[in-house]
């Protein structure tokens, strides 16, 4: 399960920034996760619940919000979300191309905020 490793990152993360501002208390902190990260949000909370207990952040709410997929049209540009997550062999609404698209949204992730006094 790597939401696991992800967890154990976003930890480590939140420690330095809690740390950088002077504070101890988390209350909630909202993880922004692409559709190609392939996050499963209940395990994500599972994940969290596990490894944030018995440590400072315990009790602390995990929020998650899922960007979809994006892609550009390497032969159109027009920009798409694919029915199927998938970078390629995804027809292009506009011109039916279904090689070479750019990933625009979905493999991103990042906390997007951290609410702590
Ligand atoms: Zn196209």
């Amino acid at each position: 399960m790597h939401e696991m490793s992800i967890v154990q990152g976003l930890l480590d993360i939140i420690r330095q920034e809690m740390g950088r501002h002077g504070v101890t208390r988390l209350h909630e902190v909202k993880v922004v996760h692409g559709r190609l990260t392939n996050v499963v949000p209940e395990a994500l909370d599972l994940a969290w619940e596990v490894l944030s207990k018995d440590t400072e952040f315990e009790g602390a709410r995990l929020v998650t919000e899922e960007i979809p997929l994006r892609l550009r049209c390497g032969a159109c540009r027009a920009e798409f979300s694919p029915e199927h997550l998938s970078a390629v062999l995804a027809p292009c609404p506009s011109c039916g191309e279904e090689l070479g698209h750019e990933v625009v949204a979905g493999r991103e992730m990042y906390i997007a905020q951290i609410e702590a006094e």
